[in-house]
């Protein structure tokens, strides 16, 4: 029984209770892998019978584990982690680049075809069958299908080669997280989740949050690994949306939100109308100019979210900046609150004080930060102060 063993696993996730079987460590398996030959060099051709060797490995796998654990298992063992690509799908088991058979020795069960989770129940059923349930599980590695009509002849190891070792780095990363996050959940139309959030809800891993997670693992970015994204909110389900993996009601949702926002927008551009809110501004007319209707739907304490293009005396005005900064900066016809990053202090100084220069500053800072906009003077005539 021994022959060929050269390395022991225990696949067992710690919510099952302690196996009935082999001491508590499971079914018995005896897996092998007859490996694809290694690329061809150039020039270098193919001998017929040249012999590779078979994988062999014993691991045991708790016999309450699904097919897809026991094949992580497997593929781990096998020092195949990232390289044997499989899914399961209902109940299909879609495997890219390998076949896979079972056998179980002293019985008529031999080099069974795996390719559902019911064979995959009946070779549990029939192997429990025994006080020591063992079974041989053969895997048999074949190139990866590409895409369908992709031609044979054109070697994708060619193309292999091109690659840069950065490039290469990349790939190897990409397709551990794909093995990592691979998705087996029946009910989600990604083939690839990550579920590191408190719901545990499917994060569809797009080649763009794939290529950034391994970007910012190769870059070494404190605290990412593959288990660690980085830390960007892309990795997090998308607030309110209950089903990420529905994408047209993603799509639909964002749509509305655009609209929303689209159909807001009108209300707010009433105060582009600057001689209008100059006159808003004069406390004898306060809010009587402008019609209840057109006044109900601004916030009373807006804060955009993003900074607002205004003209530079509105913007000095919004900012309850000192008069003498707008009269003072007139001379040097300063578009809007935008351009203020491109005029250097020393120029500023020149009409300004600094105490003005750095009130200034500030209520750029502000402006940028989306705190000061028009909204900002509706809240100082709702509000006003001093
Ligand atoms: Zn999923």
């Amino acid at each position: 029984m021994s022959d060929g063993i050269d390395s022991q696993y225990t696949g067992n996730h710690d919510d099952n209770p302690e196996s009935q079987y082999n001491d508590g460590k499971g079914v018995r398996y005896h897996i092998s892998l007859k490996p694809l030959p290694p690329p061809l060099k150039k020039g270098e051709k193919r001998r017929k019978n040249k012999k590779i060797d078979d994988i062999n490995r014993t691991i045991y796998v708790h016999e309450e584990e699904s097919l897809a654990d026991l094949l992580e298992a497997a593929a781990q063992a096998l020092g195949y982690g990232d390289k044997l690509l499989f899914k399961v799908v209902s109940k299909d088991l879609r495997a890219s680049n390998f076949t896979l058979k079972w056998s179980i020795s002293r019985t008529d069960f031999k080099n069974m075809q795996l390719t559902t989770t019911d064979h995959f129940d009946e070779m549990i059923s029939e192997a429990t069958q025994k006080g020591t349930p063992a079974v041989k599980l053969d895997f048999v590695e074949f190139e990866e299908v590409a895409n369908e009509g992709d031609s044979d002849d054109e070697p994708s190891t060619s193309k292999k080669r091109k690659l840069t070792e950065e490039e290469e780095l990349m790939a190897e990363t990409i397709s551990q997280l794909k093995a990592a996050y691979n998705c087996s959940d029946k009910t989600c139309t990604s083939p690839v989740c990550y579920l590191g959030n408190p719901n545990g809800e499917h994060v569809r891993m797009t080649p763009i949050l794939l290529n950034t997670w391994a970007s910012a693992k190769l870059v070494g970015i404190e605290g990412v690994d593959l288990e660690h994204p980085p830390p960007d909110k892309m990795f997090q389900p998308v607030e309110g949306a209950d089903n990420i993996d529905d994408i047209a009601l993603l799509a639909r949702r964002r749509n509305q939100a655009n609209q929303a926002s689209k159909s807001a927008t009108p209300t707010i551009t009433i105060n582009n109308d600057f001689a209008g809110l100059a006159q808003l501004l004069r406390p004898d007319h306060a809010i009587a100019p402008l019609a209840p209707t057109q006044l109900a739907p601004i916030p009373r304490i807006p804060s955009p979210v993003k900074p607002v293009q205004m003209p530079f005396a509105a913007f000095c005005l919004a900012a309850n900046l000192h008069p003498d900064v707008a009269t003072k900066l007139e001379i040097l016809e300063i578009a809007g609150p935008h351009l203020l990053e491109f005029i250097e202090n020393s120029v500023l100084d020149q009409y300004l004080s600094v105490g003005n220069r750095a009130a200034l500053r500030y209520a750029e800072s502000q402006w940028k930060k989306g705190l000061i906009g028009y909204g900002g003077q509706n809240a100082l005539l709702i509000n006003p102060h001093t």
